[in-house]
């Protein structure tokens, strides 16, 4: 080998790294994230050479970074594996070829499994610095190799030669001289803002001229056993953005259907209450502990937009970019599967302590009320998590799973009324059929909570039945006979006749039937229609002119 030589791209080359640097990548700012994915492989792959016992090297793995915003230059060094002249030649000289896929292919043919850690895969990462430098020179050494340099500014050909002294024992240096209308990035603030979006959860520490940048762990590789309160809630505050604690936590990984690693927090209070934001969806994606996407909304329903937390998935179908993921069907089923683990987690923790979800609910259940106006296929898991009150429970609230444990065993129908007001709802003339039984009742507070019986009609088969609008079914379902009370028999049959006629004429249009009911014990009379009075409210409120 001569010392220094030149060598051309293939033709179909320079084309690609055209199309590479300009158009795969939407954002500039995403070479930084490339670069440091780079050198996180690279100390990745040299750790696990230092365990395994085939390198002698020191275990001192880390990354610096270095600018200088007068020059336009800013330096990245990595203690990582390093490349010999060989292997920069076919890893950089060769664009789409990726050293890292080849030593994982080569890991796994020895057996070892490494597939979590290391991120690169698609060979064009290393391409989106001729995004933002005029030139790019890496320095590099591997154990046992000189040291070399590579150059090139990105038009088609790159230089490559020996080199001594390089100021380091192992690793890659990566020297970019920016263009001038990319020189923010030669700015400190700019790259801490870029370093800690996508790079904060690299393993490596990483210091930005002499200051280390990432601090925080991605606490969702550890193992749980490991990870205290304290971690678990220092790294809520850093997702979710907030001092106030949150409420329940589910940290857990699976292979089915796709291999996840999910920190799922539930906060303990919304914004949305207060009715001027929304909830921010403040759940992140990442592949491998880089972020694919922030506040990633496709990964859960709306109604669950108060989750907070970190989604990794490791087999991500990702786009070449790796900003978005190639495969929807894909998504749908992660977030199928999401959606069912933070259902169920909502109903062991209700199951566990009564209080402490009642009181979360409280706060809310709205949402799931929303969840279940959108959501048939999880309505099931969202009704088991609603509670209401009921008049065999005026202090607590119940679940419907409870009430059917109260319904009696002639009884199919779940049965409800609306009422924001406990006593009043008992009081109320259509609550009569019940007296002096222990048939229960549901007391629904609001018409959002009717919306949802209406919706789906019935709850494990059992049919939600308003008691204002179901007068005959009651009667059948009570199973008792009418009774004839005092009053009615006293007044005389022939002044029944005109009396329901005066009455109907002076109520038209409003009312179109009366009839004669026996049942009633307490009150005079009630108004029977197809609509409950809340529905009637809420129909009135949603279009006037039909009052
Ligand atoms: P990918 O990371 O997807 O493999 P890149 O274009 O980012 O593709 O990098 C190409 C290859 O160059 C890598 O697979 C790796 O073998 C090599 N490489 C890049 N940066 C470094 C580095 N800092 N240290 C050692 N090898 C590197
Ligand atoms: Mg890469």
């Amino acid at each position: 080998l001569k010392d220094s030589e030149k060598m051309e791209f293939k033709a179909e080359t320079k084309k690609l790294l055209d199309i590479v640097a300009k158009s795969i990548y939407t954002d500039k700012e995403v070479f930084l994230r490339e670069l440091l994915s780079n050198c996180s492989d690279a100390l990745e792959k040299q750790r696990f050479k230092q365990v395994s016992g085939s390198s002698q090297g020191g275990n001192d793995l880390y990354i610096n970074i270095t600018t200088n915003s007068k020059d336009r230059e800013l330096v990245l060094f990595d203690s990582g594996i390093g490349m010999s002249r060989e292997e920069i030649m076919d890893n950089l000289g060769t664009i789409a070829k990726s050293g890292s896929q080849a030593f994982l292919k080569e890991m796994k043919d020895k057996d070892v499994s490494l597939n979590d850690s290391i991120i690169g895969q698609f060979g064009v990462g290393f391409y989106s610095t001729f995004i933002v430098s005029d030139s790019v020179e890496v320095y590099s050494k591997a154990e046992g190799h000189n040291g070399v340099r590579w150059v090139s500014d990105g038009s088609g050909e790159y230089e490559i030669s020996n080199a001594d002294n390089l100021g380091f024992e192992r690793g890659t240096r990566i020297v970019l001289k920016l263009r001038q209308d990319c020189r923010e990035f030669s700015t400190e603030n700019e790259l801490e803002k870029i370093i800690k979006k996508f790079s904060q959860f690299i393993s490596y520490p990483i210091k930005l001229n002499g200051q280390m940048l990432n601090n925080l762990q991605a606490i969702w590789y550890r193992d749980k056993r490991e990870i205290t309160t304290d971690e678990y809630e220092r790294f809520y505050e850093s997702v979710a953005k907030t001092k106030i604690p949150y409420k329940y936590l589910l940290h857990y990984s699976t292979d089915v259907p796709l291999s996840i690693k999910a920190l799922i927090y539930i906060p303990s209070t919304h914004n949305e209450k207060y009715g001027i934001q929304n909830e921010t969806q403040d759940i992140n994606l990442y592949s491998r502990k880089i972020l694919i996407k922030q506040n990633c909304s496709e990964l859960l329903p709306n109604y669950l937009r108060f989750i907070k937390g970190v989604v990794d998935c490791e087999d991500l179908p990702l786009n070449i970019s790796r900003e978005t993921y190639q495969d929807s069907s894909l998504m749908n089923k992660l977030r199928n599967a999401m959606t069912r683990r933070i259902l169920k987690l909502l109903e062991e923790e209700a199951r566990k302590d009564k209080p402490k979800y009642n009181k979360w609910y409280e706060e809310f259940n709205n949402f799931l009320k929303e969840g279940l106006t959108s959501d048939t296929e999880n309505s099931e898991a969202l009704f088991k998590l609603l509670r209401f009150n009921a008049n065999f429970s005026k202090k607590e609230l119940v679940s419907l799973d409870e009430y059917i444990e109260k319904m009696k065993p002639s009884q199919d129908k779940i049965f409800f009324i609306v009422n924001p007001q406990i006593e009043s709802a008992m009081n109320s003339p259509y609550m009569e059929p019940f007296k002096g039984t222990d048939f229960p009742v549901l007391i629904l507070s609001n018409n959002i909570d009717e919306i949802c019986f209406q919706q789906s009609g019935n709850y494990k088969g059992k049919s939600f039945v308003n008691v204002e609008t179901s007068y005959e079914e009651i009667q059948k379902d009570l199973g008792k006979k009418e009774e004839s009370s005092h009053a009615l028999s006293k007044i005389p049959e022939d002044e029944i006749a005109p009396f329901s006629l005066w009455l109907k004429n002076e109520l038209q249009p409003q009312i179109t039937k009366i009839s004669l009911s026996k049942r009633l014990k307490d009150a005079p009379a009630v108004i029977v229609g197809q609509q409950s009075s809340s529905m009637r409210m809420m129909m009135q409120m949603m279009d006037p002119s039909a009052a």
